[in-house]
């Protein structure tokens, strides 16, 4: 059963059984757990920092950013969570999703070095996968082809 909304659960521990359509959200651990979207089954673990998720809660609803890339599960479930609403996306080509996993690791090894010589780390850049074209362009393949 697909999932269409996502309901928050502020929550200290994660219970042990999740129910689908429902996200938890473990403030002091900043991290959040659901169900995947599609009705897998899968647990889809959310982290929030600079490099991860962005969580926001607008008192009625809760907003992800970016968007949740399933890609390591069979069904490879791609969607947003805008306030509490999930929002299917297009499945990515596995290039496409190497592209965006390495620029996620760029962006985090970036934001460490940053931080470890104790400048002050703004938000990092995130690529909306809506807005960047499904797959890498040329550009971007001989960019990661030249390990740019
Ligand atoms: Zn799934």
């Amino acid at each position: 059963m697909t999932i269409r909304r996502l309901t928050q659960q502020f929550v200290e521990h994660f219970p042990e059984r999740l129910e689908p359509g429902e996200i938890y959200l473990a403030m002091e651990f900043a991290t959040a757990v659901h169900l995947c979207a599609c009705g897998c089954g899968n647990k889809v673990i959310t982290p929030f920092s600079p490099t991860d998720w962005q969580m926001s809660f607008d008192g009625e609803s809760v907003s992800l950013k970016p968007s949740i890339g399933n890609w390591s599960f069979r069904c490879r479930s791609h969607y947003w969570l805008r306030s509490g609403r999930i929002v299917w996306a297009g499945d990515m080509s596995q290039e496409a999703v190497n592209a965006v996993r390495n620029r996620d690791l760029r962006a985090k090894v970036l934001h460490q070095a940053a931080r470890a010589k104790g400048e002050d780390v703004g938000q990092s850049e995130w690529v909306d996968p809506q807005v960047e074209p499904k797959a890498a362009t040329w550009l971007e393949r001989l960019k990661s082809r030249l390990g740019l």
